[in-house]
């Protein structure tokens, strides 16, 4: 006779568990993660929050192993509600980073999905809307930019793969009907990332390397090549879903693209530090 491994009893010829048992037990899991995400992004009353999941845990057969993986889904759910919005407020960054204490989770064990950059992403933007240049990023080694005095480092994109167009022609046609000219503080959803980048003969992967944003410029650096771009030489942005297109005021410029495998954020985060 086996044991059921949730309640203990007796569960029948070569059974590990009642299906009673089981069902009560996903049931319960769910509830957890539903209670964290709907309280996580709003500021609660967090010890009333903990009772409530130690009483669904005891009642849903959930052990503490368990536990922690299910607050961490409870945490990506609400930092998904705080976006629903498109934006993060202050106090959708606090109650997120309230849940974080409380239970005693890390950075680390928050971000295997992004989500806890994502807040850091959400308070950048936020930052620069308010008219401040944001500084929450902490670069560790040397990077290879040239910042002038007064430029502060905003943020890093690792491993952007750099794109040329070699004629203007092929692009013009092209990107008419993705072209945005943004107004001041408007702030694009993941929803408006619906272009992508026209992949052409005409277009050369040309390097690989580090995409750095500061409040004057942008700056690549890759093996082969190596440049800045000053906001005030760029007539405009295009954005996609995995990165952003920038075309230099000049005759002869040609379109450049940076793919960052974000194209909400980078292309926020550009736009607006261009308007500053
Ligand atoms: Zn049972």
């Amino acid at each position: 006779m086996g044991q059921c491994k949730f309640c203990g009893e007796k569960a029948g010829f070569l059974r590990s568990a009642h299906k009673e048992c089981k069902k009560t037990n996903e049931l319960g899991k769910n509830n957890i993660i539903s209670l964290v995400a709907s309280k996580g992004s709003i500021s609660s009353d967090l010890k009333a929050l903990e009772l409530k999941i130690e009483k669904e845990a005891s009642e849903s057969f959930i052990n503490k192993a368990e536990m922690e993986s299910l607050l961490v889904k409870g945490y990506e759910q609400a930092v998904d509600n705080a976006f629903d919005d498109g934006v993060l407020s202050e106090d959708e960054e606090n109650a997120l980073n309230d849940l974080l204490e409380h239970f005693s989770l890390s950075q680390t064990q928050v971000d295997n999905a992004g989500k806890y950059t994502k807040v850091v992403k959400g308070a950048i933007l936020r930052d620069i809307f308010d008219g401040e240049i944001p500084e929450r990023i902490k670069i560790e080694g040397n990077l290879p930019f040239n910042l002038q005095k007064t430029e502060k480092i905003v943020w890093v994109f690792q491993d952007v793969k750099y794109y040329e167009q070699k004629t203007r022609t092929q692009y013009v046609g092209g990107s008419q009907g993705v072209s945005l000219r943004i107004a001041k503080g408007v702030y694009y959803r993941t929803g408006a990332f619906k272009g992508e980048r026209v992949q052409t003969s005409e277009t050369i992967h040309a390097d690989t390397g580090l995409l750095g944003v500061t409040n004057k410029h942008i700056y690549f650096a890759g093996e082969n090549k190596r440049f800045r771009i000053n906001y005030a030489k760029i007539v405009a942005f295009d954005p996609f879903s995995d990165g952003i297109g920038v075309m230099r005021d000049a005759a002869t410029a040609k379109p450049q693209s940076f793919v960052t495998q974000d194209g909400w954020f980078t292309y926020n985060l550009i736009t607006n530090l261009a308007q500053m």
